[in-house]
């Protein structure tokens, strides 16, 4: 084009040389000649400018491409060098769950290599028969709402026949505008997993009937106990009851022997020397220590047996304490026993039957007395608490090792060690009694470091009986 546009300036600058004179029409037309040449000079640059634009432009795009397309071979590259060393199997399905990518791990676990999967096989065909066609529809479900699932447990048959347990996590593959165009995932072989906690489950189920059993036998043998515990209940009641008759036909004679014995002491039916006066004493020690055996034993009968009624008034504690101590003066008297006393001044009172109460503390002054050596000391200590009294008796006597504090309050349970007169059913009298107020009873002691006798007691003021 600009070698044609240089001929013909070359040609009319020959003619515009040769005429002196141009006809008007003749240089019209060869500046419109010229205008149409310049312009088409103007386009032409203008088209090899943009034609030099567009072919770099689709250089550009070319390489780019390419570029794309290399990274895009290099992340399946990855993503299979990723697959193909992983312990899980991991694995492609296409829309219609058929497979599209399997790595080489599915043959440990399943038997299958990856081209008998690939194209061939959809993922439920694997599932055991009978979970097939359920698991197939799930597959389906999750595939329209394009969701994720993870720890999916599901049974597979392997291709040598025996069950696999897999654990299957999926994601979808989606296109640019969203379509499915099917699922990436990775299977776990859970079967040795899965197999441990059926074991598991077993063992426990055996536990479980081994348990049912046992709480079986445990109800059979505790019916049986009840029963034995019954008669035992009704062999215990008659032998309160024998207790309670014999005891009490026992106190008549006692009564009239002391009385006896009290006649020929005074000298009533004649005079009696000083040798036969001291085994009459003697005699008569002896029917007192029996009287108060058999009036024990009639007193815990009697509580044992249910049949004793606590007649409840109003008591003022603190005045029947002091009632007791003027009773027993001459024994801190003779054994010169110090006694101190740490009482309120005001009157406590609290309802509760007033003999028994009684039998409670002289049981309890008693054994302090008894134990307490020659020049020792007691103490004695009322506490005024709310809705309670808490009464107190410290000796200085040889204390109750520990391994006793329990067992002293059990009929006829004495401290071997003691020597001490007396018939092991004071104490437990006393339990009994504070146990029918509703009450506590209890030793502290420091083995020689005498001992503290504690009870405490509801007042039940407000108590109408
Ligand atoms: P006992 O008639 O033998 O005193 P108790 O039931 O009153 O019967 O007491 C039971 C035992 O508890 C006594 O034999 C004695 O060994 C021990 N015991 C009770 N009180 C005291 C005490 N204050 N100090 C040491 N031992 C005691």
């Amino acid at each position: 084009m600009g070698e044609l546009h240089s001929l013909l300036k070359r040609q009319l600058k020959k003619i515009y040389d040769g005429v002196d004179l141009v006809p008007k029409e003749i240089s019209e037309l060869v500046a419109v000649i010229n205008n149409a040449y310049q312009q088409a000079d103007i386009d032409r640059g203008l088209l090899e400018r943009s034609l030099e634009i567009s072919s770099q432009e689709l250089l550009q795009n070319i390489s780019e491409l390419k570029q794309a397309e290399e990274a895009q071979r290099k992340s399946e590259e990855r993503f299979k060098q990723v697959a193909e060393n992983a312990g899980e199997w991991i694995w492609e399905v296409d829309a219609n769950a058929v497979y599209t990518y399997a790595s080489p791990v599915v043959e440990k676990i399943l038997g299958y290599k990856p081209e008998e999967l690939v194209g061939k096989k959809h993922c439920f065909d694997l599932f055991t028969p009978e979970t097939r066609e359920e698991l197939r529809k799930a597959i389906f479900e999750i595939f329209a709402k394009k969701g994720s699932f993870i720890r999916f447990i599901n049974s597979n048959v392997h291709k040598n026949g025996s069950i696999v347990f897999l654990e299957t996590g999926g994601c979808p593959i989606l296109d640019v505008k969203g379509n499915l165009l099917g699922y990436r995932g990775a299977d776990t072989d859970v079967t040795e997993r899965k197999r441990t906690e059926e074991e598991k489950d077993k063992l426990y189920e055996e536990l479980m009937k081994y348990r049912l059993r046992l709480e079986e036998l445990v109800k059979e043998r505790t019916a049986e106990l009840t029963i034995v515990n019954q008669k035992l209940k009704e062999m215990d009641k008659r032998k309160s009851d024998f207790v309670a008759n014999v005891s009490h036909e026992f106190l008549s004679p006692l009564a009239t022997s002391k009385q006896y014995l009290e006649l020929l002491l005074d000298g009533a039916v004649g005079k009696i020397g000083s040798k036969r006066r001291d085994r009459l004493k003697s005699i008569e020690k002896n029917v007192d220590r029996l009287a108060r055996l058999v009036s024990n034993m009639l007193d815990i009968s009697k509580i044992e047996s249910g049949k004793i009624e606590l007649k409840k008034e109003s008591v003022d504690i603190r005045h029947l304490v002091e009632e007791i101590l003027m009773t027993n003066k001459n024994e801190f008297k003779k054994k010169q026993i110090s006694l101190k006393k740490d009482t309120p001044s005001d009157i406590i009172s609290i309802f509760a039957d007033k003999d028994m109460l009684t039998e409670v503390i002289i049981n309890l002054l008693d054994n302090a007395i008894k134990y307490t050596p020659d020049k020792g000391a007691i103490t004695i200590k009322l506490e005024d608490k709310a809705g309670e009294v808490r009464f107190e008796i410290w000796d200085s006597g040889p204390g109750i090792p520990q391994e006793y504090s329990e067992k002293i309050f059990d009929k006829f349970e004495r401290i071997t060690a003691e020597q001490k007169e007396g018939t092991g059913l004071g104490l437990p009298i006393a339990k009994d009694i504070i146990d029918l107020h509703k009450g506590k009873i209890w030793v502290e002691s420091r083995d020689g470091k005498g001992s503290k006798f504690i009870f405490t007691i509801p007042k039940n003021l407000k108590e109408p009986k």
